[in-house]
């Protein structure tokens, strides 16, 4: 799934750097994140960046959004076409959250 951001964000624009994928904008009073182009990490790290820079906990998994980590690496690699990443059966943990978890 996306992540969304919460209510609690105080606009500081810390996440939007740390996105891999520039998927962290400022909306009209806090910052929000075009879903479509969140794959919540996955593919580059093994948390969701934006919540670990972010001072307040804002980010949080958008429950109705609910994604595969198949489908979520997919999207990675539709947005950088030019980096190599992984076959999601090589997908080493230090990629992805869902295989931190797992461990
Ligand atoms: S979870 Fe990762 S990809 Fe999604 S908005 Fe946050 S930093 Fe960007
Ligand atoms: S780091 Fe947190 S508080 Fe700052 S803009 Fe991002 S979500 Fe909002």
């Amino acid at each position: 799934m996306a992540y969304k951001i919460g209510d609690r964000c105080i606009a500081c624009g810390a996440c939007e750097s740390e996105c891999p994928n520039a998927a962290i904008f400022q909306g009209q009073e806090i910052c929000e994140i075009e879903p479509a182009r969140c794959s919540e990490c996955v593919g580059f790290c093994d948390e969701a960046a934006c919540l670990s820079v972010c001072p307040v906990e804002a980010p949080e998994p958008d429950g109705e959004r609910v994604e595969s980590e198949a489908l979520l690496l997919e999207r990675a690699r539709s947005l950088h076409p030019d980096r190599q990443l992984p076959e999601l059966e090589t997908l080493p943990a230090s990629l992805s959250r869902f295989r931190k978890e797992r461990n």
